[in-house]
């Protein structure tokens, strides 16, 4: 190979990760590029990936898609953070919002205010001075104001959508840009002898199809990324035992269109509820070492909100990351990549910051291995990030009445973890460290949320007149609760944007 621009790309998988790719790649590097994506009807996508994180936003944006056409095209609703039920303790819930907890006061973190009225004695919930929370539990929802002198500057919100319609919209878009879709099935990979590159890969019907540059987006299969290049998978499972989830979409019913993902803790994992403007998806995610299929199935079908639309789909996962997402000419994205369970919504946004980084360090035919190096260190610390930030989640939890959550609080967590849950301890002290995805809040949210108050707090915070702390407290409650009732109902604002369905 020279060291010439690539000048062919050839996607492997047409779920949500491929699309978004293929609309990506033909968006941002719209002249002298080709794209084609070879996708297989026979085998299909996985079919679930509803809730997203905030930053999905932006990658809409770059793509130039306009919000109401996204909303409407997918059935999507908006999402304002996600709540969590049952996962402290039973009968327990608590909000994680998006946006941030209140304002910093005179260089002091919010919640370390938050903290230091507490143990005078004040028993107030956090969520009570984040404007997202505040207005998800009423119902209502509104944009982010750009003046950060509106208090609705607090909003931030992502979404919950069809990934199907997702993907099909982003098809649209793709093949309008030029993206060549091939339906076909890969069956083998062709490989160069002398640095074991791919030049090609054939077609079940023997077509072949060259490129310069692959990537590899086949889900969990990995044809490329592992079928050829041998990349290797980290198992998580030591820290995250989920392996497998069951999935099945009902009516709407129960509290109808919530603007939040909803998470309720199972005797052997956690249930998901996902509000879209036609149907409400579910899953249950457990650990098959507790529990079989058929008692999974049970309790998700027993734990509707309205009758099944679907069959309940099984799927299995081994929670974990590729050794190297990157290899030579091969750069994997989405479940290709690697996978941990769906608890905070990072899956698509994990396909998001990969074709970030490869369009950041896009290579040239050389494939010198610098820009994958890259590549693969900052996969590796954000794959890293997301599983400290869900391994918090099982550890901090006080159920004891089901032999997985007594495991779940015993089992061993990676070190990283340990470490910020010490400084946490101490004086409620958090950082986000290597552009971690989860900032302070969210882990504050999680922490508090899931009881544990650190033994002290950051002492600059006693430097501020108590009164005037009081005082400021009373006014920002009293600030958001009005806001958000202002704010239009979730599903009034949705038939108000993106009317029709
Ligand atoms: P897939 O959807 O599996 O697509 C793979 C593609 O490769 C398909 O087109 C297939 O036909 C093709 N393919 C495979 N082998 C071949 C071959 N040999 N030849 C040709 N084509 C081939 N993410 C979130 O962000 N939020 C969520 O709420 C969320 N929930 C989830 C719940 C569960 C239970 C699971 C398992 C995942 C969830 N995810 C979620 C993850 C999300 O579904 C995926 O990250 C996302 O859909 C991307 O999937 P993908 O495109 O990588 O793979």
């Amino acid at each position: 190979m020279t060291n010439g621009p690539v000048r062919s790309v050839l996607i492997v998988g047409g779920g949500t990760a491929g699309w978004m790719a293929a609309a990506a790649l033909s968006r941002m590097i719209p002249t002298g590029l080709s794209v084609t994506l070879v996708e297989s009807d026979a085998i299909g996508t996985i079919g679930v990936g509803e809730a997203t994180i905030p930053p999905i936003r932006a990658f809409n944006a770059a793509l130039g898609i306009d919000e109401a056409e996204f909303i409407a095209a997918t059935a999507g609703s908006f999402k304002l953070g996600i709540e969590f039920v049952g996962w402290g303790a039973t009968g327990e819930r608590y909000l994680h919002p998006f946006g941030v907890f209140g304002f910093d006061q005179e260089g002091v973190r919010f919640h370390q205010h938050w903290l230091r009225r507490r143990a005078a004695g004040v028993r107030e919930d956090i969520a009570d001075y984040a404007l997202c929370a505040v207005a998800a539990r009423e119902g209502r929802f509104m944009p982010p104001a750009s003046d950060p002198a509106s208090v609705l500057s607090q909003m931030n919100h992502a979404y919950h959508f069809d990934a199907g319609l997702y993907a099909a919209f982003l098809r649209t878009r793709a093949e309008r840009a030029g993206v060549v879709r091939v339906e076909g099935e890969v069956v083998e990979v062709i490989k160069e002898g002398e640095r074991g590159n791919v030049n090609a890969v054939r077609l079940a019907d023997s077509r072949i199809l060259a490129a310069d540059l692959f990537v590899d987006c086949s889900g969990f299969r990995g044809v490329l990324i592992e079928g050829a290049m041998q990349a290797g998978y980290e198992d998580w499972t030591p820290w995250l035992a989920c392996d497998r989830a069951v999935a099945v979409p009902c009516a709407t019913g129960g509290d109808g269109l919530t603007p939040f993902t909803r998470s309720t803790a199972r005797p052997a994992g956690w249930q998901w509820r996902i509000p879209l403007q036609h149907r409400t998806g579910n899953g249950y995610v457990y650990s098959s070492a507790y529990l079989s299929d058929d008692e999974a199935t049970a309790t998700l079908l027993a734990n509707l909100d309205g009758p099944a639309l679907a069959e309940p789909r099984l799927l299995r996962f081994t929670a974990g990351r590729r050794r190297r997402q990157w290899i030579g000419n091969v750069v994997a994205l989405g479940l290709a990549g690697g996978f941990a369970e769906p608890l905070e919504s990072t899956s698509i946004h994990m396909v998001q910051s990969g074709i970030s980084r490869l369009l950041a360090l896009f290579p040239d035919r050389e494939f010198s291995g610098v820009e994958a190096a890259t590549f693969n260190r900052q996969a590796d610390v954000q794959y890293d990030q997301v599983r400290d930030f869900l391994a918090l989640h099982y550890h901090l939890t006080h159920r004891d009445d089901s032999p997985f959550w007594r495991d779940a609080a015993a089992r061993a967590i990676p070190d990283t973890l340990a470490e910020k849950i010490a400084l946490w301890k101490r004086a409620g002290r958090v950082f986000r460290r290597d552009d971690d995805l989860f900032a302070e809040d969210s882990w504050v949210a999680v922490l508090l949320g899931q009881g544990l108050v650190p033994g002290g707090w950051d002492r600059m915070a006693d430097l501020t007149d108590p009164a005037m702390v009081e005082q400021r407290f009373v006014r920002l409650r009293a600030l958001f609760a009005d806001a958000a009732s202002r704010m239009p109902r979730h599903a009034d604002y949705i038939a108000r944007v993106a009317p029709g369905r």
